[in-house]
């Protein structure tokens, strides 16, 4: 039986800097399962898999986490599979349909660009996702940081997309995330040819320093089937400029949650780039004082929220209500 502890500086974390700015009831709208049995080369693609607590996560076991970092609240989430080069694809998008399918929670289909549209229109019909999830590993032919948004899924897709009105969640490439110029001009181009397909920037658009989000806010337009989750990210600079520059009632909170961010350290700014920082990898003494990258993501969010003045409405909204607007427009029931 794994056992998922709190230190006293997680609760005192927790208590300070996040308990007070959060509603009774939130809407997770980024978070994996990663089931170990399809991801057969694991050990060696991620380091993280070899931790017990982040690793092999089931439905159950992603609502642990969720009961124990955020005890009291009630958690709806849109879940999704975990995407490395190695997914056993089809077998861990079954499994998440199977397990989300019967909750109330929502899921996200993985696809390749690959990907046959006769299939892909199959498993939309026959499993009902309300979400198509590409990633930047899932890219062939070139560089995957070089990758437009149409090589990581598509104009078929988004078309399929677009004629079942699901959303697809868009883990942008490109050094500077969605402040580069190839995805702000593309983003604008597709969200307008595509309306009923709503488009999820992941990660504050994947930007997770200060400068790319202000230039990514600089340009984003401002669209009814455009929006921003705000998970991983810690960054409270980057949540600065989204709050104040960009559109407060199309921001979702998403945690990222378990493998991406249930370990101790932070997402730290490195210059012009990130990197997932362990806990293990400071020297000093001082790391056992660390807490999860989820509670220093939420940290972070809360610190900006209050900097700001969000009052408690627009605080539910980022936490709750506006994906509970997103996802009950998805209507999976029609097909
Ligand atoms: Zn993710």
């Amino acid at each position: 039986m794994r056992e998922l502890d709190l230190t006293d500086d997680d609760r005192l974390i927790y208590e300070r800097e996040i308990a007070p700015w959060l509603p009774p009831r939130l809407f997770d709208a980024h978070s994996h399962l990663m089931l170990n049995r399809c991801h057969p080369g694991l050990p060696d693609t991620m380091a993280m898999a070899n931790d017990p607590l982040l690793a092999d996560v089931d439905l159950s076991w992603l609502e642990h986490w969720w009961a124990t970092l955020l005890p009291g609240i009630d958690v709806r989430a849109m879940v999704m599979g975990f995407p490395t080069v190695d997914v056993l694809m089809a077998e861990e998008n079954r499994i998440v349909a199977e397990q989300c399918g019967a909750t109330n929670h929502r899921f996200a289909w993985l696809v390749k660009p690959s990907d046959s549209l006769d299939r892909l229109e199959a498993d939309i019909q026959r499993y009902r996702p309300s979400v198509l999830k590409p990633y930047m590993c899932f890219v062939e032919g070139m560089p995957i940081n070089d990758a437009r948004i149409t090589d990581l899924i598509p104009e078929g897709q988004l078309a399929l997309a677009d004629a079942y009105g699901l959303a697809v969640m868009l883990h942008v490439a490109k050094p500077a995330g969605m402040g580069d110029p190839d995805n702000l001009r593309d983003i604008s181009r597709l969200a307008a040819e595509y309306p009923n397909c709503q488009f999820i920037l992941a990660h504050c658009g994947r930007c997770f320093i200060t400068p790319n989000a202000e230039r990514m806010v600089a340009e984003l337009p401002r669209m009814d089937n455009l929006w921003m989750d705000t998970s991983a990210v810690c960054d409270s600079g980057v949540f600065l400029t989204v709050l104040q520059h960009w559109d407060r009632t199309k921001i979702l909170y998403g945690s990222d949650l378990v493998s991406a961010v249930g370990f101790r350290g932070t997402y730290a700014r490195m210059g012009m780039s990130w990197h997932a920082c362990t806990a293990d990898k400071v020297t000093g003494g001082m790391a056992d004082r660390s807490t999860f990258a989820a509670y220093e993501n939420l940290a972070a969010l809360c610190f900006a929220m209050r900097f700001l003045g969000l009052g408690p409405s627009e605080r539910e909204a980022i936490f709750c209500t506006n994906a509970e607007r997103l996802f009950g427009s998805i209507d999976v029931a029609r097909r």
